[in-house]
């Protein structure tokens, strides 16, 4: 048995169904689970370990729901800064066709860092192709070292350019190669039980680079295992053009065509989606990982994030590869995910009455990488701060210069003030990142190691 005590709060954000947050407020964790959450006068006042958050905020940890984490090793690339999605991809797959077990543990570590430093506690990560070796396993291993959840992807691409997909040959795999690991992966890692660090999900990448075939075994596939579908839909006007012209479908009608809709599935961006679409996400309990710096990077589109929420959508956050963003950092994301939204309505001629409550708000936006992405992901245990729940939480000081002026409402100041990052993340009860400083690795050493690999692999 062990026990954690956290007090004084400043505010404590529960995130719980009635959205308490607490004034010097507090927690009682025992083994990595919170058994109480109250005013530290009302907790027990002494506990194995201590930790006085005098002049913090602390929140539910975040939840990142679409990411690709090798793709840390190629941000910035020249020829792929100005491209629409599509000559994006066809610059970067040679380069991504040169990756080695080595690139995936030195990237997974990487974008893990820069997730824990901004508030991330459970990662959804989606890794598509398998180059020289590479297996979902280097990532799952690299994973452990910074002690993040993790929400391995297995996916997969089997439409090559010979068959009328987008990608080369070269980073295509058999779809008997693709479920066979898929199998081994769900088998030796998923774990689906309460506080569970990794689960596997299958995930053919996209409409685009995958056959209708490998979709429909690999449905058949996790709900023989009860793992989570995920995949990118409705990202771009291209991938639209290219379902209706090679399988007669707007995309989304193409995945009820091959049995992927249903609480088990959530698909990346969603944005070129009309008002019958979603409504098809709604009645089917399909999530949405909205990723607003991708979007604008790529100039994909503004996804219709108000009008999902509006119909009983579960909607969470994703930063998206490190190529398209160029980032991995989670609260700046929600902070787009806010901003976004209200472009999104000024554009559409919304008229604000004088009280603004019809804006879409910091407090929906850090609810969505919260409690969101804990619906997105499926799970039950994470996404806010209640006795039960996993002891995932983050906490930012107050006095630093980023919020300076802005603690009228500490919440709110946390959004709209330009925060840098956490100083505590605790994941399961334990440190991850202590008074700013991630635990797991040496960073300075590691940002060494992996700026040379990324310099190699451009070389080719
Ligand atoms: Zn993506």
């Amino acid at each position: 048995m062990n026990t954690l005590l956290i007090k004084h709060a400043q505010i404590l954000v529960t995130m719980d169904d009635h959205r308490r947050e607490i004034p010097d407020g507090g927690l009682f964790i025992r083994d990595g689970f919170i058994e109480q959450v109250e005013p530290t006068a009302q907790l027990p006042q002494t506990a194995d370990e201590v930790l006085d958050l005098t002049g913090h905020i602390v929140l539910p940890g975040l939840i990142n729901t679409h990411h690709h984490f090798y793709q840390t090793l190629t941000r910035v690339v020249p020829a792929a800064q100005n491209a629409n999605l599509f000559n994006w991809l066809v610059t970067l797959y040679p380069i991504w066709a040169r990756m080695t077990p080595e690139h995936i543990r030195i990237s997974t570590q990487t974008a893990l860092s820069e997730l824990a430093l901004s508030g991330c506690t459970t990662a959804s990560d989606h890794l598509y192709l398998f180059p020289n070796g590479s297996k979902l396993d280097d990532e799952i291993e690299a994973a452990w070292s910074i002690g993040l959840r993790l929400h391995a992807s297995r996916g997969s691409m089997s439409l090559g350019q010979s068959k009328g997909g987008l990608p080369p040959d070269s980073v295509v795999d058999s779809e008997k190669t693709i479920l066979l690991d898929s199998e081994r992966l769900i088998k030796t890692y998923h774990d689906p039980a309460p506080g569970s660090m990794v689960q596997i999900v299958l995930a053919p990448c996209s409409p685009f680079s995958v056959t209708g075939d490998l979709m429909r075994e690999s449905a058949v596939l996790a709900r023989r295992y009860g793992v989570q579908l995920h995949t990118h839909l409705a990202e771009t006007q291209d991938e639209e053009e290219f379902c209706l012209a090679k399988f007669g479908y707007r995309p989304v009608a193409y995945m009820q065509s091959v049995d992927w809709v249903g609480d088990d599935v959530w698909f990346a961006h969603s944005v070129h989606v009309n008002s019958e679409e979603i409504q098809v996400y709604a009645r089917e309990h399909c999530g949405v990982a909205h990723c607003p710096n991708s979007n604008m990077r790529l100039a994909s589109g503004i996804a219709p994030i108000e009008e999902f929420l509006k119909a009983g959508v579960s909607v969470g956050i994703g930063v998206d590869g490190s190529a398209s963003n160029d980032g991995s950092h989670l609260l700046a994301e929600a902070r787009q995910a806010m901003l976004l939204a209200r472009l999104n309505a000024g554009l559409k001629g919304a008229s604000l009455s004088s009280t603004g409550s019809e804006i879409f708000s910091v407090r929906q936006a850090l609810e969505l990488a919260t409690r969101g992405g804990a619906a997105v992901l499926g799970r039950t245990d994470i996404g806010s701060l209640e006795a039960g729940k996993c002891a995932d939480f983050i906490a930012f000081n107050l006095n630093r210069l980023d919020y300076a002026g802005g603690l009228h409402d500490p919440v709110a100041a946390l959004l709209l003030c330009q925060s840098r990052g956490v100083d505590y993340n605790y994941v399961h009860g334990r440190p991850v990142v202590r008074d700013g400083v991630l635990l797991g690795i040496d960073l300075d050493e590691h940002v060494r190691i992996h700026n040379e690999a990324a310099a190699k692999l451009m070389e080719g």
